[in-house]
């Protein structure tokens, strides 16, 4: 896996190589510093993979400096920062430097930032990892679908070039290589988190590229309804004028004899004053002489004199309409007297419906139309040409970058096809384009980091609360056998397997503890030959007959308030506080008599019985081996006697034997 890594980051060098060698010459300062900060981040990457992790760390930063100044740029609105204030903080760095020809495409910054936190953070699946990768991978995707599309002029350069986007893949793929058999074994929890930010993510390109769509759409719409309204200005103030200069031609058929000089000067003056592309208003006599210019500046002084049929060929139709037709004649687009390409007007000034005074001729010089044209714009940030079909008649490059959009608007100086296009500049353009789109974008993938993180933790909470959990229910489980088991441990050490009656120690805990409830009495009772039962009806047998006598004694002994107890093997004792020598007697007598009342047969047929010794503590301190000692001497007698009977020891008032 190491080795992949290594491998695939140096991979990236190849395009990077490449794609430095594409640069030479015709690109511009941006694509070496894309392919720069790409550079940097692969250095990044490899001395992290060899450990330098503050050197690694140091890189990273560095590259991460311009990237999110550049990221800034794309998403602050232009009051805030006008981009001529970042176009400054530019050239104070390198001169002539601007912020278009430096920052990367938006998508590359992007994507450029995202590798620097993933190399910061080491991939690791709790800081976004698995996300960021995703992330790259869908950016780098977009980069190419867009690079494809929109092969034309972008406004706003979106997607770094081929050679930029093959580096940045081969070192995603060298910095993730080593996270995914990690990210594999955790895949359940990671995809809990990772699927509903990716779907975020997904949303917000979506929006994003919506947005950039509709804004881009949205300007491109505003600056040609501009081209267009100063297309229409221009054509009406030409119309308006034309009226004029027709209501100024009527003026002087109230006349029978051609204007004098300085007649002329004072009405044509009147019309003149406000058309700075007008060259001049000359009155042309019916053999098409020019009589009379205005102004009379030198250039119009030159051509006074001249007659138009000969010193003008290519405007003699547009004078003999008017002349001799009496109708008003137009020349195309010709070069004037005056040495300049112009259109000339002709106006009829008829004497009677036959004959002609003269014609006024209103001369527009498209020098000087384009350059009432040129003053209308702000020169800096707008292109300009005025052209007739193919031919440009005059042109004015804007002083920044062109934009990638030309308008074209027809305008309509009184019959000649003449077009204006319009160029604003680029840096205009991109003044006036919301930032709404890449705030949408920055945001949302902000938003999807988060909700990755804020899941992603969840995830791992609810994974430990889980485990913890079940911890505490085995504990619990652990807890409650062992206390049965502690219970049936303590239930063992004081009671008998065989007839669950209380054994020796419990009999023994109980006489301490009624020591005081005197008189205090005890029986010892043997069976009588149960060594024969064994012996000719088996063990099981045995066991049975020692079950039954367990269950009369208890019958028999515990109604008057005594334990039963197995003292061992086929001998059982009997603790009775608060119990004189004569009721004890009677108790004994009794159990005796039911043990014998209960059928129990050897082999013989003979009925099985017992004897009894009995004592009784009156007084004096307890002494148990005396009390048991007793009791034994008393049932041997009962046995000596020829068993099947109940013995009493003397009472024990003082700690004397019997
Ligand atoms: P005695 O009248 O003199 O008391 O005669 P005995 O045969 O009862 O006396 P002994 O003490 O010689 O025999 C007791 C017998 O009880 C011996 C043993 O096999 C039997 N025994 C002791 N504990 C058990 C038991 O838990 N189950 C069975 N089946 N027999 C037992
Ligand atoms: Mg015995
Ligand atoms: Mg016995």
């Amino acid at each position: 896996m190491y080795r992949h890594a290594v491998f695939f980051t140096c991979l990236a060098f190849v395009p990077l190589t490449l794609g430095l060698a594409s640069v030479e010459g015709k690109h511009t300062q941006h694509e070496l510093v894309t392919l720069g900060l790409t550079a940097m981040l692969t250095l990044a990457q490899l001395t992290m993979l060899l450990g330098g992790r503050t050197l690694a760390r140091a890189l990273v930063s560095v590259a991460l400096l311009p990237l999110l100044l550049a990221l800034a740029s794309y998403a602050l609105p232009e009051y805030w920062i006008p981009l001529s204030s970042w176009d400054a903080m530019s050239r104070s760095l390198i001169d002539g430097l601007t912020l278009e020809a430096w920052r990367p495409a938006l998508l590359a910054t992007l994507g450029l930032t995202l590798l620097a936190v993933l190399i910061m953070t080491r991939t690791r699946s709790s800081l976004g990892g698995p996300l960021l990768l995703a992330m790259v991978v869908l950016l780098l995707g977009v980069q190419v679908s867009l690079a494809r599309i929109s092969l034309g002029a972008q406004l706003l350069r979106s997607a770094g070039d081929i050679w930029i986007t093959l580096a940045m893949a081969a070192l995603l793929a060298g910095v993730s290589v080593t996270a995914l058999p990690g990210w594999r074994a955790h895949a359940a929890p990671l995809r809990r988190a990772l699927v509903p930010s990716l779907a975020l993510v997904f949303v917000v390109l979506l929006l994003w590229h919506h947005q950039k769509s509709v804004t881009e759409r949205e300007l491109r719409a505003a600056t040609e309804a501009e081209a267009y309204q100063l297309g229409d200005r221009l054509t009406r103030e030409i119309q308006d004028h034309l009226a004029a200069v027709e209501r100024f031609a009527n003026i002087w058929t109230l006349l029978d004899t051609p204007p004098s000089q300085a007649e002329w000067a004072r009405q044509a003056a009147l019309y003149h004053r406000d058309f700075r592309y007008l060259l001049n208003i000359a009155f042309v006599d019916p053999d098409s002489r020019l009589t009379r210019v205005y102004p009379a500046s030198d250039l119009n002084l030159q051509v006074l004199g001249a007659r138009l049929f000969d010193a003008q060929p290519a405007g003699r139709q547009a004078v003999s309409r008017a002349l001799f037709e009496q109708r008003i004649g137009r020349t195309d687009v010709i070069m004037l007297l005056q040495g300049v390409p112009g259109i000339i007007h002709y106006l009829p000034i008829p004497l009677d419906e036959r004959r002609t005074l003269g014609a006024v001729a209103m001369v527009i010089s498209l020098p000087m139309l384009a350059e009432t044209l040129f003053n209308e714009v702000d020169r800096q940030h707008t292109g300009l040409a005025l052209a007739q079909g193919d031919q440009v008649l005059a042109s004015q490059e804007s002083q920044a970058l062109p934009g990638p959009w030309r308008h074209v608007v027809q305008l309509d100086v009184t019959g000649a096809p003449l077009t204006l296009s319009v160029q604003p500049s680029h840096a205009s353009l991109l003044q006036r384009l919301p930032r709404h789109p890449v705030v949408t974008l920055v945001t949302g993938l902000t938003l999807a980091y988060l909700l990755y993180l804020v899941l992603h933790g969840y995830t791992r909470l609810a994974h430990q609360h889980r485990r913890v959990h079940s911890t505490n229910t085995e504990l619990r489980r652990e807890i409650r056998t062992r206390s049965q088991l502690q219970e049936e441990v303590e239930w063992l050490a004081r009671h008998d397997e065989l007839t669950h009656l209380p054994n020796r120690r419990l009999f023994m805990e109980t006489l301490e503890a009624n020591t005081q409830r005197r008189p205090l009495s005890v029986l010892i009772c043997d069976v009588d030959h149960f060594k024969r039962i064994n012996d000719h009806q088996g063990h099981l047998i045995g066991d049975r007959y020692l079950n039954r006598l367990g269950r009369i004694g208890r019958e028999v002994i515990e109604p008057h308030g005594g334990l039963f107890a197995r003292y061992g093997g086929e001998e059982f004792v009997a603790c009775l506080p608060q119990t004189d020598s004569t009721q004890a007697l009677a108790i004994a007598e009794a159990l005796r008599q039911r043990l014998e009342d209960a059928q129990l047969q050897h082999h013989d047929g003979k009925v099985l019985t017992a004897s009894i010794g009995v004592v009784t503590l009156v007084e004096g301190p307890l002494d148990v081996a005396a009390i048991m000692q007793a009791a034994d001497d008393a049932l041997y007698r009962a046995k000596a006697e020829g068993r099947n009977r109940v013995r009493v020891a003397p009472s024990l008032t003082t700690i004397e034997r019997a």
